[in-house]
Formats: C-alpha cells, structure tokens, sequence
C-alpha cells in the first residue's frame, strides 16, 4: 500500500486550549461501531458520563450550546483526559486528517477547516510537494477501475506542474487547468481514456501555456459582469445545509459588502483590491488550487465526474478570495495570511464536512449558467 502526504504534513500539531475555534463545537460528531462498543462497555464514574452523554440513537456526542458534551471550559477533551488518547472516536483521533482510499494507495491530507492545518496549507511559501512511502497491507476492490485511476493520476500530476508553474499568473495557471479537465472530462465521457495520453501531452508541449495564455484573454469580462457572476456564485451558499451556528452571520456580512452598493462600487472595490495585491497572493490561491485538486481530483475515479472536481477547486479558491475581499474592504489592514486563514477555514468547515453540500455543488456546477466553462474563465480571468 502506497501511502501519499503533502510534505508539511508530519509539522501539523493541535494547539488544544489555544486554538481560537475548537474543532470540537457546531458540528455533530458521529462515533464509530468499534468506539461506541468501547464507550458501552467503559466503567466508573466515568463511564456514567459517557452513558449520559452520547445520543446512543444516532451514535453521537450529545451538545450544549452547540459544544461537545466532552469540551471542558478550557477546551480541552475529557475523554482524552480521563480515559486516554486510545478512546477517542474515529473522526476525533484523525481529524484533522483527510483520508482518500484507492486501490493500492491511500493519500492523506490535512483539512483546511482546522485553523493550524490552515495556517500550513496557506503559509507555506514553496511549491508543495508529496512524499509517497509502501507500508504493509491491502485493501481489497471489488469494482475498481484502475485504467480511470492512472489517467486521472496523471493528468493530476500535470495540473499541479501548471499550477506550480509561477512564470505564468495564477489566474492563466487557474484557466489552464479548468480547460484541461473540461477536455478530459469529454474524454471519459465517451470513453476514450486511450487518447488521454495525447491529451496531456499536448497540455505540457513546450510553448503551450503561452499560447493558451493569449488564447484566455479572450474570456476577460469587466468587473460589472463579474458582479452578476459572483452573486450567482454566492448564491449557491443559500443552497447547502449550515453547519456552523456563526456561519450565516458571517456570510451575510461578507455578501453585504461585496453586492449591497450595487455593480459600479463592486467594480471599483475589485480593482483597488487588485491594486493592491502582491505576489504572495498569487502564492495562496495557488495554495488553495493544489490542496483542492490533490485532495478530490482523483475521487473522480468512483463517480466519473473528473471535471465537477476541478469546478470544485476553482470555486471554492474564487469564494475563498472574494471572502478576503470583503473582509479586506471592511478593514484594510488585516494581515494577508491571518485574512486567507480565516476565509479558507470557514469556508471548508462549511462546504467540505459535509457530504450533503458537496453532492448539491457537484448538481450546482452541472446545472447553473455560471458553471459553464466560458463563465468560469470569465470569473477567474477577471
Ligand atoms: S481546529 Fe485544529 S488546532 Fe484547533 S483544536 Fe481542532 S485540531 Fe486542534
């Protein structure tokens, strides 16, 4: 078994009782079979609590004021305290690991919605790279189309080259590789995985971003289109499940200040931000790319929807800076890092944990307007 990390992973750790927004309040934690067996059989005092504490219906951590039963006033965990470290619950013990399972291989990654794996994925100044390592074991599939599975690899591999490539803006490096997967996507559609190789082969010829780059120029719109297309961008976030209690607050604040004024004050706001954006922030939305498309990219190998990830990795970075944006706008002085931490956290928290909001994305990106491969260029370029 083959087992992947981004190279920061091992220099991740918990900061418990200081983290500013425990991971262990607002979201319903759901305990596994073997834990819960665990915590059925635990006896004393302890024990008690643990009965009295878990909603035993629906194998969860029963809440008060949206915090874990376990949380103390410090923020730490009292299972970790008074039971030990081999107690914990599944999503707990890993968390804030993200665990993709292939084949073969298994690709572990820190999630962005923890503040301190945030800070991680977002600080880190250099290209990423990923440190592949075999340990023992197998896991056995039935169904498993391991053809799919390196075609998508590879064309992975290439996305995160072209997205690294920092001789181009990260908004040419963004169009290249939503094009890149809008071709492969019809590709597997009409299941030609064998003319993938030619594909990404053209992807990569020398001279080939350069070209594409006078090619995209062509999707530019103004700052006023660009308005239309991030309200209806925003207006997906009315369409998924709220997870966190402060979220629709926050959200409402941040749309306020982007669409309240009208299309002429967004224009003007859009470019005094962009006036003002340095080379750094080239450098954490390339960050954001490379942790969505590493993350989910290659997922599209169980539902065949290689395109609808990278619409994921494109919206998700454009929401993620337009979030900057009105903070930025709100208080011009926020420190680059802390801003694009805040965002990013928020935004995964609510999107990424949830598997209803993720499937009803994956249906948004099919069927709005604003999904569409000319829209999407027309926002990222823009
Ligand atoms: S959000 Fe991250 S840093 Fe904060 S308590 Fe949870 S795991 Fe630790």
């Amino acid at each position: 078994m083959l087992i992947t990390t981004p190279h920061y992973y091992n220099q991740f750790r918990c900061i418990a009782g200081d983290c500013p927004d425990t991971c262990c309040a607002g979201w319903q934690i759901v305990i596994d079979d073997a834990t819960r067996r665990k915590y059925e059989n635990y006896k004393g005092p302890f024990g008690n609590r643990l009965h009295n504490s878990i909603h035993w219906k629906d194998s969860s951590f029963k809440q008060y004021e949206r915090r874990c039963a376990f949380l103390s006033e410090d923020n730490l965990c009292d299972i970790y305290r008074e039971a030990g470290k081999d107690m914990l619950c599944r999503t707990c013990r890993n968390y804030p690991r993200h665990i993709e399972e292939f084949e073969g291989s298994r690709e572990i990654s820190l999630s962005l919605s923890c503040v301190e794996a945030a800070r991680l994925i977002l600080g880190c100044k250099e290209p990423v790279h990923f440190l592949t390592r075999e340990r023992e074991g197998e896991e056995e599939y039935d169904d498993f189309d391991f053809f799919l599975y390196t075609k998508l690899e590879d064309a992975r591999d290439l996305m995160i080259k072209i997205l690294q490539n920092r001789q181009f803006s990260i908004e040419v490096r963004m169009g290249a590789v939503l094009a890149l997967a809008h071709d492969l996507q019809r590709r597997i559609n009409r299941q030609e995985l064998f003319s993938v190789d030619e594909l990404l082969e053209r992807y990569q010829k020398e001279g080939a971003l350069d070209k594409l780059e006078k090619k995209l120029g062509a999707y530019c719109i103004t700052g006023e289109g660009r308005f239309l297309q991030m309200q209806e961008l925003f207006g997906f976030f009315g369409e998924l499940e709220v997870l966190k209690a402060d979220w629709p607050e926050y959200l409402a604040a941040r749309r306020s200040r982007l669409f309240e004024q009208g299309k002429e004050a967004y224009a003007g706001m859009r470019r005094r931000f962009l006036e003002q954006k340095t080379r750094q922030w080239d450098v954490f939305l390339e960050q954001l790319m490379v942790y969505f498309v590493f993350t989910y990219f290659c997922g599209a190998v169980y539902d065949e929807r290689a395109y609808e990830k990278m619409k994921l990795a494109v919206v998700s970075t454009i929401l993620i800076e337009e979030l900057v944006m009105a903070g930025w706008n709100e208080n011009q002085k926020l420190p680059e890092l802390e801003a694009f931490i805040d965002a990013g956290h928020r935004y995964a928290k609510e999107v990424e944990h949830s598997d209803l909001n993720l499937n009803r994305l994956e249906r948004l990106f099919r069927e709005k307007e604003a999904c569409r491969l000319e829209s999407l260029l027309g926002v990222v370029l823009s």
